[in-house]
């Protein structure tokens, strides 16, 4: 089994859904930039108070603030880790490769028009920043968290004005990794949008055990 993975792909494509279940189910220690971010504005930490405005806009966080926690984070991590999130730019991608070889690249596919209604369609756990979705993966109880309770949300950059950007940023900034990957070899293309959660997973297995 491939031990050091990235998962890329635009916001929505599924990244923090399917990171959740390969770390339960394959023993993963997932990472994800955007939940650690997240997780220091809430508790006003000193990244946090950087990372905030960049966030709200959805625009990215700029590298030098990211590449330096990014790699303590992951030195921390002993066994098979799973990066959700990581890198977005190639200064990223070039800075992991002097830390860690990664097995391979699982790029999430999805088409735009389903990522817009994925996104505004989000909803998420303001504690624990567990992900659901108000069709096609809903919370037992209307609304709240399944896991400790709290009131879910919208994310304030899951606005349809700021989806717009974040969908410009990832063209311009994270899609060149797609190329980037792909010349040595460690590229794997995985459709998103083709079935289940559950459907998306047992394909990305596959990848995972060939
Ligand atoms: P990302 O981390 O790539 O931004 P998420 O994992 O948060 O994406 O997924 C975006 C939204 O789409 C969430 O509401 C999630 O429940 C939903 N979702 C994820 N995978 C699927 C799928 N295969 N089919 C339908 N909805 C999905
Ligand atoms: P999604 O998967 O829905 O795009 P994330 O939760 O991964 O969202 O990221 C949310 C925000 O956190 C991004 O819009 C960006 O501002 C910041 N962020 C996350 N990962 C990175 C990264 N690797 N580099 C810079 N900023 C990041
Ligand atoms: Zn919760």
């Amino acid at each position: 089994m491939k031990s050091k993975i990235v998962l890329l792909g635009p916001p929505g494509a599924g990244k923090g859904t399917q990171a959740k279940i390969i770390s339960n189910k394959l023993g993963f220690t997932s990472l994800s930039t955007g939940d650690m971010l997240r997780k220091a504005v809430r508790n006003g930490t000193e990244l946090g108070k950087q990372a905030k405005k960049y966030m709200d806009e959805g625009n990215l966080v700029p590298n030098d603030i990211i590449i330096g926690i990014m790699k303590e984070k992951i030195a921390e991590i002993s066994g098979a880790f799973l990066l959700d999130g990581y890198p977005r730019t190639i200064q990223q991608a070039d800075a992991l490769s002097a830390i860690a070889d990664i097995d391979l690249v699982i790029n999430i596919d999805v088409p735009d028009n389903v990522l817009v209604k994925r996104l505004t369609e989000r909803r998420s756990c303001p504690k624990c920043d567990i992900v659901y979705h108000l069709v096609n993966n809903p919370p037992k109880k209307d609304g709240i968290c399944d896991v400790c309770g709290t009131k879910l949300c919208l994310r304030d950059d899951d606005k349809e004005e700021v989806i717009m950007n974040r969908l410009n940023v990832y063209r311009e900034s994270t899609l060149p990794l797609i190329d980037y990957y792909s010349r040595n070899g460690k590229l794997v293309t995985v459709r998103g949008d083709d079935g289940t959660i559950n459907d998306v997973f047992a394909n990305i297995k596959k990848v995972l055990i060939d």
